[in-house]
């Protein structure tokens, strides 16, 4: 049976490489080629930059009620099309159908939804200096370049484009090589909303066609989502030519539970923010700190609940809620993730091998693993694993548990659970993390800015600020008398 092949998106529609070259995309829970996908060669990049020019014109030209009314179109059409794109992400990433029918297009439209809306409402500001005046204009920054990662393609795509495109940028986008077809849907939903052509264009391949992007000097900036080190090499790469950056990358985030606590609602959390999309969330919890006084309560229940509610198997069977690993490649570093864990001493309570569901016998699939007996200086309390393994650590004071938390170079996210809401407060407070939660996991509405502190990140996605981000600031000093002059 012949898999179709995929083109690059530039200009508002397919175009065919010159080289010939392709990449293959398999299905991760069956181990399949499922399509087949054209390299970004010169041709490609060369198109898109020149395609991105003639889309930036075009739509910067337009107000922004305009835009905001054509990007309104584009979320309807998503919502319209949830199942289909759904499905989409389903085989591209081997995640489950319950969680991709529900969150990943729902998310996405979201916030193209939510910017949409706040495209007309930027304003600048006036201020009189003396009898003289000086105004602002917010001005988008040109062509922008989206770089994703592969655990919620679509969902990372429209985060990066909603706010781009509603401040009046051109964008082009680059998904991550194992999962490309959502930002295509994506790019094809925005020309049928009636987004002009060149404004969104998709380019595939892998991290060469991304670090093409972050030196090619028409582009005034990137928002990359990836790993830490890869965000360092963007980084260096785009001071090449002072491109702006927004980074969002990885974590290791801890989760801390009071004796005082709901016990069930943090494992609750605990479990949601581990093995959710087989783990491979950013900021996942992946440091469960519990108190000594509820310590054998909450590893109890955890233990009981992991081992009878977990359903692995064929990620679009709607009762699977544990998919696959996006490759044999992250499924051995997760599995060697675990080994090392239990080399240096940590006790398995749960899981630790790969599966071999009957519905999905060659998928990449892990067991929800979790270890207990952790201590701060072990590999899998330090590293980020990006799979289906929790690691659990003891602790009876709360200054040395704020400590221990913040003992780490990432700060993505972290949460808190406790009934005091003098403690819950006083803790978040001083917890080094961009996201915080408390009494709560996961969670990230379009209204709430994202991001991350120390390595895990630069700039924030999502809320109001993020527009900041998209826009560049152009002062007018407006004289009203005459000029005093020596000369
Ligand atoms: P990677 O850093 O490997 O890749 C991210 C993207 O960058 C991919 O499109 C990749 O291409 C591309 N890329 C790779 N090398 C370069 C380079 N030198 N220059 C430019 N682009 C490059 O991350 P993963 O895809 O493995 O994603 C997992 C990581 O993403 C985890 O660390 C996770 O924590 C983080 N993440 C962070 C989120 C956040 O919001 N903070 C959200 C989601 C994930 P290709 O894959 O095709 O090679």
């Amino acid at each position: 049976m012949t898999t179709p092949v995929y083109e690059n998106f530039i200009n508002g529609h397919f175009l065919k490489n010159q080289s010939g070259d392709t990449f293959a995309v398999k299905n991760p829970a069956t181990d399949e080629v499922i399509y087949h996908v054209e390299i970004a060669d010169e041709f490609i990049q060369n198109a898109a930059i020149e395609s991105a020019k003639q889309g930036f014109a075009a739509w910067s030209a337009m107000t922004p009620i305009e835009r905001s009314r054509i990007l309104l179109k584009a979320v309807a059409i998503l919502r319209e099309r949830n199942d289909e794109l759904a499905k989409v992400e389903v085989l591209d990433t081997g995640k489950p159908w319950q969680e991709a029918e529900c969150v990943d297009v729902e998310t996405g439209a979201d916030v193209i939804e939510y910017f949409a809306g706040l495209a007309p409402a930027q304003v600048g500001q006036q201020q009189m200096v003396g009898n003289d005046f000086y105004y602002t204009r917010k001005e988008p920054l040109g062509i922008c370049a989206g770089i994703g990662a592969w655990n919620y393609p679509l969902q990372i795509a429209c985060w990066k484009s909603g706010p781009a495109l509603a401040a009046g940028n051109a964008v082009i986008f680059k998904p991550s090589e194992e999962t490309p077809l959502g930002a295509i849907k994506l790019a094809e939903i925005f020309i049928e909303a009636g987004v002009p052509a060149g404004v969104f264009n998709v380019v595939q391949g892998a991290a060469e066609v991304g670090q093409w992007l972050t030196a090619n000097p028409n582009i005034e900036k990137v928002s990359f989502t990836g790993e830490v080190g890869t965000g360092k090499k963007v980084m260096a790469s785009a001071a090449g030519s002072l491109k702006d950056v927004t980074m969002e990358l990885g974590g290791k985030s801890p989760l801390l539970v009071f004796d005082d606590a709901d016990v069930s609602q943090a494992v609750s959390a605990a479990m949601l923010g581990n093995f959710y999309t087989q783990g491979e969330i950013c900021t996942n919890c992946t440091r469960i700190y519990v108190h000594k006084n509820v310590y054998q309560q909450f590893i109890d229940e955890l233990k009981t609940r992991t081992e009878q509610n977990i359903i692995a198997g064929d990620p679009m069977d709607p009762e699977v809620n544990l998919g696959a690993l996006i490759s044999k490649k992250h499924q051995e570093l997760v599995l060697g993730y675990i080994d090392k864990g239990i080399q240096e001493g940590a006790t398995l309570l749960t899981g630790g091998k790969a599966l071999s569901p009957a519905s999905a016998p060659n998928g990449y699939f892990v067991e929800p693993t979790v270890f207990v007996d952790c201590k701060d200086d072990m590999t899998i309390v330090k590293e980020e694993i990006f799979g289906p393994v929790m690691s659990v650590l003891v602790f009876d004071d709360e200054d040395d548990v704020i400590q221990r938390a913040n003992d780490t170079h990432l700060g993505l996210a972290a949460g808190v659970f406790t009934k005091d809401i003098q403690r819950a407060h006083r803790v978040i407070h001083q917890l080094q993390a961009g996201i915080c939660w408390i009494n709560s996991y996961g969670n990230s509405p379009a209204e709430m800015p994202v991001g991350g502190y120390k390595q895990s990140g630069i700039g924030r996605e999502n809320g109001i600020e993020t527009l900041d981000h998209y826009t560049q600031t152009k002062s007018i000093y407006v004289g009203m008398s005459n000029i005093e002059s020596p000369f």
